[in-house]
């Protein structure tokens, strides 16, 4: 679901375009930049949006790190995944899962 830009109504799509269902804005937008606009969206999002995400991450399996204390449990191993979560020139971020408590936190380079 996309929503305009201008006034907020829903948008429809309208062959290579979206264009606003509201007949008084009818703002139109190709579809390449709503795309475009929707990924800059998610690099800005905030640090606890990176790890809500995360949450869907399935650790179990997942290599174990025993380098590593938890924060809420003081345990020392927990799952990690690795996550490329900025520009492609900076380093990945590390995701936790404490093998004790399931507490998630992240770690950055
Ligand atoms: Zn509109
Ligand atoms: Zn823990």
């Amino acid at each position: 679901m996309q929503f305009c830009d201008e006034c907020g109504s829903m948008m429809k799509s309208m062959g290579s375009k979206m264009r606003c269902s509201n007949d008084d804005c009818q703002h139109t937008v190709a579809k390449d930049e709503e795309k475009a606009a929707q990924f800059v969206s998610t690099e800005a999002q905030s640090d606890d949006d990176v790890i809500e995400s995360s949450e869907d991450a399935n650790f179990e399996g997942k290599p174990t790190a025993d380098d590593v204390t938890c924060e809420e449990c003081g345990h020392g191993k927990a799952w990690y995944t690795i996550k490329q979560t900025g520009a492609a020139d900076e380093p990945p971020t590390r995701f936790f899962k404490c093998r004790e408590c399931g507490y998630r936190w992240r770690e950055y380079n």
